[in-house]
């Protein structure tokens, strides 16, 4: 049976934005502490995070905690067809960008190869760290050039075996869900 990507990001984003607001929350403080878990997530480093939107886990607790450490919080801001890194010392100077995720307004400009960490969202993961997202290609863009550990995040649900893969989709290192670290 050869499932789509279309087809498999309807059917996990369903189910994402259909979670019960309470099994949510729970699953998003495991998630957060499988973060702080891993051996690649050093609060002091330069960390790329992301704004949750449509269901997606809620990571913002921890844009304090790197802040809190002295790390530098970093967040994507849309520039055309590309993703900019833009510093965040100040998670509530943020502003809707297009797709209404909230971005930086302004900031230091942060290049793609001085990232010690990229976490970032999908719709659908796979065992071999293979991720789908909203199909616009936005984080392949971006990952092409980030030579550090690449995080996916997402809950276990957004987990199948294997999803249709095309000859531009840059793998992650790592996929952390609430309910396991699954290495490439
Ligand atoms: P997503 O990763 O968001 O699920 P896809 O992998 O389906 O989306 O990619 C969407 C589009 O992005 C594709 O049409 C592809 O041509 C484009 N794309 C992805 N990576 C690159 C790249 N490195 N350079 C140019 N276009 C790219
Ligand atoms: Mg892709």
């Amino acid at each position: 049976m050869v499932v789509t990507k279309e087809e498999l990001r309807r059917e996990i984003l369903k189910r994402r934005t259909d979670q019960d607001p309470d099994e949510k929350s729970v699953r998003d403080e495991r998630i957060r502490e499988n973060l702080k878990g891993l051996p690649e997530f050093r609060p002091t480093g330069t960390i790329l995070m992301f704004y949750p939107i449509k269901g997606e886990p809620d990571i913002t607790p921890l844009f304090d905690y790197i802040l809190s450490k002295g790390g530098d919080l970093v967040l994507p801001k849309v520039d055309g067809h590309n993703l900019r890194m833009v510093r965040l010392p100040d998670p509530t100077q943020v502003q809707a960008g297009r797709f209404r995720v909230p971005e930086p307004a302004a900031g230091e400009e942060v290049s793609p190869e001085d990232l010690d960490l990229a976490i970032v969202p999908g719709i659908v993961f796979d065992r071999r760290c293979y991720r789908i997202g909203f199909g616009k290609g936005f984080y392949d863009r971006l990952l092409a050039k980030v030579p550090a550990p690449k995080v996916g995040v997402g809950y276990s649900f957004q987990v199948v075996p294997e999803v249709p893969r095309d000859p531009w989709d840059v793998p992650l290192d790592l996929v952390v869900t609430d309910e396991e670290v699954i290495r490439r």
